[in-house]
């Protein structure tokens, strides 16, 4: 076992232990044959952290898959609170459904699945959003963006997950490329230079590959 493996298992054992009902929801995302690209226990940590930080009552994922990440953050609300995650899957939403209906998270939580780009819309009367968390398909992280500024408060927080890809998401592409590392690429840049958020891309190592978080703050209007 790596130094980086010991010291990721001490942390998640201190800070991120796994319940019956996070545990649950990895076994059943295997069982339905979801790809297992789930957050690790350290990130939904942090999500946690950084919901406690903006006194998070409603928040917004974008991207379900079986409901991992989406445990941590319901987890992180008041009973009152509001967790909407938007899948275009409806195979994943179902999945997703029975994870937090295991957490028995299911009364603070809606699931409504389609196209994010399309459902982004439909969200402006629930927003504003205290945190917003993107983790779908990468090509759209750009307009994602958009949104989340649309959908937030100042003091909101945006999360991106896979912001770092080996360090390829940080490298400009060539004009016209329409990739996934392109679009992480602009969303990098576009958050470290729009006046309204305060960013950073923060890389988080598995020992093998060096993925992670972009964390930003939504600023006052000048
Ligand atoms: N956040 C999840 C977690 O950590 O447990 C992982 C999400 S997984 C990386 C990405 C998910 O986004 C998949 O379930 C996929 O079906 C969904 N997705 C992809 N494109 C989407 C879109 N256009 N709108 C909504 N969801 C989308």
């Amino acid at each position: 076992m790596s130094d980086t493996e010991k010291i990721t298992g001490a942390l998640e054992q201190l800070f991120a232990p796994e319940d019956a009902a996070l545990q649950q929801a990895l076994v059943a995302a295997k069982e339905a044959g979801l790809p297992e690209i789930q957050i690790s226990p350290l990130q939904g940590k942090l999500l946690q952290v950084l919901a406690a930080a903006c006194n998070a009552q409603k928040i917004l994922e974008i991207g379900a898959l079986a409901g991992y990440s989406g445990i941590w953050l319901a987890r992180s609300l008041p009973a009152h609170g509001t967790f909407i995650t938007l899948e275009v899957s409806a195979k994943h939403a179902e999945v997703v459904r029975q994870s937090l209906d295991r957490a028995q998270i299911t009364a603070r939580t809606k699931v409504r699945v389609g196209a994010a780009l399309d459902l982004l819309p439909t969200l402006q009367d629930e927003a504003p959003f205290d945190l917003i968390f993107i983790d779908a398909d990468k090509p759209s992280y750009p307009q994602y963006l958009d949104w989340a500024l649309k959908l937030s408060r100042p003091g909101s927080i945006i999360v991106a997950d896979n912001c770092i890809r080996n360090g390829q998401a940080l490298v400009e592409p060539a004009a016209g490329d329409t990739g996934s590392t392109a679009a992480l690429y602009t969303y990098n840049k576009q958050t470290a230079t729009h006046p309204r958020l305060r960013s950073i891309s923060l890389p988080m190592s598995d020992g093998n590959h060096t993925d992670g978080y972009n964390i930003s703050v939504v600023l006052p209007e000048a």
